[in-house]
């Protein structure tokens, strides 16, 4: 590749810019902002920017530069060196830059910066003389000293901290303050000999080459284990590379008429259209961020809500406030959005040094996008857009305090969002037993299983050390909107003993912990949370979404109480109801167990007759409290092993409960044993094998609908859906069941349901087979969970061991249980709609895996023309919300394949 007559370096400041805002991916964020202040005649220090093309360059050739790059910089550097009026390198009127990073997407703290830089032995002495401040000119020159050291020749960072320490005892000071012009001038000495030391080159005194050294360092900084670790965590390539940002230095520490400071145009944590930030008279960008002095409010207004004593801006420097003011405005008509600024103060005269968007709260994002559309500054569908559809989580549940302190003691998965404190148990019997003396507990368990359904319920929250986002405690506690933390592999936990440990933690049974299920955090003791705030905002927005969109939004949902949640979230109908979670509970589970235990159909006809006055109940209370919105009830499915004793009291219980001998239950366990229980006798096989079961569930359902028609007048139409069909014949010979079954009902009640049989398509049979299975269904609904499982070949329950390891080398780009594998599991629901509904036009398509709640699954699913999509009633508003963002990003042509 040539590079001649490329364009490396685009230089800014004095009211003109080469570069422009929507020049980001060139410049950097920050090379972006300044360039953009510039050009509204903001007050910017001049500077340029090398642009993130020189980073690229840099690693793609063995970290080097482009050779016309240092031309381009000398030019630029002059540039600046007549704007100021002052000489890089000079004795006499030394320019001195600051030396930042800026990659295209914000990633606070993790790269280099150096200020201060064009300090030598000399130019010391003539910052001294301009300034007229030989402290500040020695303690510029030894904070230069020190990044410098740090950043560029890789000193740690203690050997700088021990001799200021050490010099301030030798002289009895306390603070850094106390220290004066000889102080640091001996220290500068001393730093001197560090570096010396430490890299065995005396500290280079030629500007030029502290330049090139800290320019080096900065893209340098780009692939340190810290910017890398980020990147991954944030989904950001690592070949964006970041920009290099080189501007005049200026000073808030020059004195009492010198500041720095930090603002948002309005407030980041409630959004309120009011400046909010905070500054530091006489004192250094990173004096605010270390946190050594407590900085002041940068309003009036700001100072009496917190209740501080110390004078805001407002009113010691009111001059520089509203010129503040001024720029606050011009910010955000320019870029129609709440920014983030940072500013500096030199002997009274306002300098600008970075502006970008600022982050916010979800319910700021909310007041502010809702509020802009207000003031007729951005449209609905822009504001549809700003919204991140996972950061509503964060309000429809309880979350920590913010302002709480809190000791993590572990980290697992986020599993289920929300905040939970409670005592430890470690069984669901005690779990539940606790809850009924009122106390709040936190379930922890190594892995859950159907029988611990009672004690989840009964739990604040809900902690495992083993299994992933889609294992069964992450779906069950997803669905009842319980915290979860799962797979927080270091715990160790001994049921024995009644403990759980890690490192230095060691926590017993009745210790209160937290679960923070919305970030994966195990935290000690209890940590105070707050209610979820659904304010006008949530509604307003949510109203335009849904007029935009024409994905429906059902959720999954089996209890009354789902039900219910789901409908006060906007669910349009439910799309998957799994009938055996309503055999997890404690006075069900029995007569469950004595049903898979018969080896005879009588014998499980008598245990199913149990069942199905309760099964009946359920329904109705179902369809009376989705009334008027559609209902899918999935018919049993789950691995027979789910239900099976496992403890010897659990063998005895179920002896005396079917009347059998320990031994014959163990023997029937034994023979019911599956070597892949996942792949084993379950779903619609077991209707097929076992038509007693399916029969009494559609006797339910009918039986159900029939008495709510006859309450309400209104018609109920459940639609009925079989799983884990693989072939036409399975699902023919379930049809004629549920027929059957409807017409005795309605010879019996006198009432006929209307309703519909369809299917589960999570088998690449199915989907491939998807024309001739459409002819005997009347609709699909993709579960995605299983066909996931089956597509790749991934358990479900066990792919936590490797998926992290795949993530990390790129093998998954993101978890396939989390996020569709749109290639792979979505060209099999490409192919089973296509063939579906060319076999059945109008043929209804669902989705009511765990991807029905995932926003960039969503996007998929309208793209291949599905109708609905079906999710936990906690993520309802975040489909909604990601439908119409489908449709937008679909309006415009974008594809996520
Ligand atoms: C699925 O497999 O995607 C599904 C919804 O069913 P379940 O998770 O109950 O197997
Ligand atoms: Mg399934």
């Amino acid at each position: 590749m040539t590079t001649s007559g490329a364009k490396w370096v685009y230089s800014f400041g004095r009211g003109a810019a080469e570069g422009q805002a929507e020049m980001r991916n060139l410049l950097g964020g920050k090379g972006a902002g300044l360039a953009e202040m510039s050009n509204l005649g903001l007050p910017v220090p001049p500077g340029f920017t090398i642009t993130t093309e020189v980073c690229t360059h840099f690693y793609a050739h063995d970290k080097s530069h482009p050779p016309e790059l240092e031309a381009q910089v000398a030019d630029a550097l002059s540039a600046v060196e007549r704007a100021i009026g002052a000489k890089f390198g000079d004795p006499t009127k030394p320019l001195l830059v600051s030396v930042r990073s800026g990659g295209r997407a914000s990633m606070p703290g993790m790269m280099d910066t150096v200020l201060n830089l064009g300090l030598n032995d000399r130019t010391v002495e003539g910052l001294a003389h301009n300034s007229g401040d030989e402290r500040f000119a020695y303690d510029s020159y030894r904070r230069f000293l020190q990044m410098y050291g740090q950043v560029v020749l890789g000193i740690e960072h203690h050997h700088f901290e021990e001799l200021i320490e050490n010099h301030k005892i030798e002289i009895g000071a306390v603070l850094d303050t106390e220290l004066g012009a000889e102080d640091w001038q001996a220290l500068v000495a001393g730093f001197k000999e560090v570096v010396l030391a430490e890299t065995e080159k005396p500290f280079p005194q030629d500007v030029h080459e502290q330049l090139w050294g800290a320019i080096a360092a900065v893209f340098g900084s780009w692939m340190n284990a810290r910017a890398v670790t980020y990147r991954r965590l944030h989904n950001i390539p690592a070949d964006w590379g970041t920009a290099v940002n080189v501007q005049a230095m200026v000073f808030g520490n020059m004195g009492e008429d010198c500041a720095t400071g930090v603002a948002f145009t309005r407030n980041p944590s409630t959004g309120a259209n009011e400046f909010y930030g905070e500054y530091l008279v006489n004192a250094q960008g990173e004096d605010v961020v270390a946190g050594i002095r407590t900085p002041q409010h940068l309003t009036v207004a700001g100072k009496a809500a917190s209740r501080a004593t110390l004078p805001a801006m407002e009113e010691v420097m009111p001059a520089v406030f509203a010129e503040l003011l001024k720029v606050r405005r011009i910010l955000e008509d320019q870029y129609r959005d709440m920014q983030d600024i940072e500013f500096t103060v030199e002997r009274g005269k306002l300098w600008m040094l970075q502006t970008r968007t600022g982050k916010r709260t979800a319910q700021a994002a909310l007041k502010i996008a809702v509020s802009l559309v207000g003031e007729g500054v951005i449209e609905r569908n822009e504001a549809i857009r700003r919204i991140e559809p996972n950061s509503l989580d964060q309000l429809l549940h309880r979350m920590l305090d913010p302002a709480a302190k809190t000791t993590v003691m572990a980290h697992g998965l986020p599993a289920s969002p929300g905040a939970a404190s409670g005592k430890v148990v470690f069984s669901a019997d005690e779990a539940e037993s606790a809850a009924s003396r009122g106390e709040s507990v936190i379930l922890v368990r190594i892995e859950t299983s159907p029988e611990d359904i009672h004690g989840m319920h009964a739990a604040k929250g809900i902690l495992t050390t083993r299994g992933g986002m889609t294992s069964h405690a992450a779906v069950v506690a997803r669905g009842m909107g319980r915290p979860c933390v799962s797979g927080a592999g270091d715990l160790r936990i001994d049921y024995a003993a009644g403990t759980m440990a890690v490192r230095n933690h060691l926590v017993r049974v009745g210790d209160l912990i937290t679960v923070n299920g919305s970030t994966g955090e195990v935290l000690l003791g209890e940590v105070p949370t707050i209610e979820p705030q659904l304010s006008g905002d949530f509604a307003t927005l949510m109203g335009w979404a849904d007029a935009l969109r024409k994905l429906r939004v059902r959720a999954n949902a089996e209890t009354p109480a789902d039900a219910r949640a789901a409908r006060n979230f906007g669910a349009e109908g439910i799309g998957l109801s799994r009938t055996e979670h309503m055999f997890f509970e404690a006075d069900r589970i029995g007569a469950m167990r004595e049903m898979i235990m018969a080896d005879q159909e009588r014998g499980r006809r008598t245990a199913l007759a149990k069942l199905l006055p309760m099964q009946r109940a359920d329904f109705a209370e179902i369809f009376r409290i989705m009334r008027g919105l559609p209902v899918t009830i999935r018919l049993l499915d789950p691995p027979l092993h789910e239900f099976l004793p496992k403890t010897d009291a659990e063998f005895q219980e179920l002896a005396q409960l079917s009347g059998k001998s320990v031994l014959e239950v163990r023997q029937r366990t034994h023979a019911l044993y599956e070597a892949n229980p996942m792949l084993g006798h379950r779903g619609c096989r077991l209707g097929i094998t076992y038509p007693e079961i399916y029969e009494m569930q559609a006797v339910a359902i009918f039986e159900a609908a029939a008495t709510v028609m006859k309450e309400t007048g209104a018609a109920v139409e459940p639609e009925i859906m079989m799983p884990l069909i693989a072939t036409r014949r399975e699902l023919d010979i379930l049809k004629e069941l549920v027929d059957r079954v409807a017409g005795e009902v309605k010879g019996r009640t006198g009432v006929e349901v209307p309703y519909q049989v369809g299917t589960m398509i999570e088998l690449p049979r199915a989907a491939l087979l998807a024309g001739e299975i459409a002819q005997s269904a009347s609709f699909f609904s993709f579960g995605t969970n299983d066909l996931t499982q089956t597509v790749y070949g991934i358990s479900r329950d066990d792919s936590a061991s490797f998926s992290g390891a795949y993530q990390r080398l790129g093998v998954f780009e993101n978890d396939p249980f989390v996020t569709l594998d749109t290639a792979g599991v979505g060209e099999m629901i490409r192919i089973a709609a296509e063939r579906g509904r060319a076999a059945r036009p109008g043929l209804k398509l669902g989705i009511c895996g765990e991807h029905g709640g995932d926003p960039a699954s969503i996007h998929f699913c309208r793209e291949v023309g599905l109708d609905y999509v079906s999710c936990s009633p906690y993520r309802v508003p975040i489909a909604r919300l990601a439908a119409a963002q489908a449709e937008l990003a679909g309006e415009s042509g974008e594809t996520t394949a």
